[in-house]
């Protein structure tokens, strides 16, 4: 028998739970903030912000995207969870903005030993453009303009700094 592949984390997590002080916490954002960010391992959404468990809503996915889960997400957090400050935030060095749709199939049809062509990526050709995109997407969202402030930024994963763009 194999060991059991989460063994390490449900060890960590009974030591969390022995310490675990939120038990009546709320699913509000208390710092009325929602953040949209890559998966990337490399950023830590609520450190880099000076935010504590509890003050943000944090919806990620490759490449930090406004996609019609994550105007979701926010339409939810405007209207029922306390959010009225709404961060962009791709990245330097991110996967989906450096390498090209068919070079993502390449290297995970390698990686899997099988075609996986058929498995979209959303790759972004241009960061700044796509990001200017996606804050108006927000912006201009029935649910969202006017309710909440909403900013673009790129993260440096090389220096730990926010710079606005949008
Ligand atoms: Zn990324």
């Amino acid at each position: 028998m194999t060991a059991d592949p989460f063994a390490d984390l449900l060890a960590a997590n009974a030591a969390y739970a022995e310490t675990f002080e939120h038990s009546d916490f709320d699913g509000i954002a208390h710092a009325g903030v929602a953040i949209v960010t890559c998966m990337d391992s490399r950023i830590v959404p609520l450190s880099m912000l000076g935010l504590e468990h509890g003050d943000a809503k944090i919806f990620r996915n490759p490449g930090g995207r406004i996609t019609p889960q994550a105007l979701e997400a926010l339409v939810l957090g405007v209207h029922l969870l306390g959010v009225d400050r709404i961060l962009v935030v791709p990245h330097t060095r991110c996967a989906m903005a450096s390498a090209t749709e068919d070079e993502l199939h390449r290297r995970v049809s390698e990686s899997a030993g099988m075609d996986a062509s058929w498995q979209p990526f959303h790759v972004v050709p241009d960061q700044l453009a796509a990001l200017a995109d996606d804050v108006h997407k927000v912006r201009s969202h029935p649910l969202i303009a006017g309710r909440a402030a909403v900013g673009g930024f790129l993260y440096d994963v090389d220096t730990g700094r926010l710079g606005r763009h949008v």
